[in-house]
């Protein structure tokens, strides 16, 4: 009985993870909003100058994009991320703390014609 629940209990605990690690991006991105950004030095990017990565999600097709970091390591965000009532948003680089505002407006314009 105790192997047979054990075998039960492990795709339960793979969702479980997969959750947890979704919920940290609105955590951090709260975080980045209780500071003041405006006072730490912003990089200016358009979102066509980063890398742009497609995947496929349960919920659907979901774009990515990466920059990558003057300190080697690499800023990820996704289309989730981009606030329909803001021309940009920014991120900052878990390592170094350097803050890079992403214009999309352009990518809005002519962006994909979905809703
Ligand atoms: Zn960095």
């Amino acid at each position: 009985m105790g192997a047979a629940s054990g075998a039960c209990i492990t795709p339960g605990g793979t969702v479980a993870a997969g959750a947890e690690r979704s919920l940290q991006d609105p955590l951090l991105r709260s975080e980045y909003d209780s500071r003041s950004l405006s006072a730490l030095p912003c990089t200016d990017i358009d979102l066509d100058d980063l890398r742009a990565i497609t995947r496929c999600a349960e919920a659907g097709v979901r774009h990515e994009f990466e920059h990558d970091c003057r300190c080697g390591d690499t800023v990820r965000f996704s289309d989730a991320d981009l606030r329909e009532d803001a021309p940009s948003v920014v991120f900052a680089c878990r390592s170094c703390s350097l803050c890079i505002r992403v214009l999309y407006t352009t990518y809005r314009a002519a962006g994909p014609a979905e809703g």
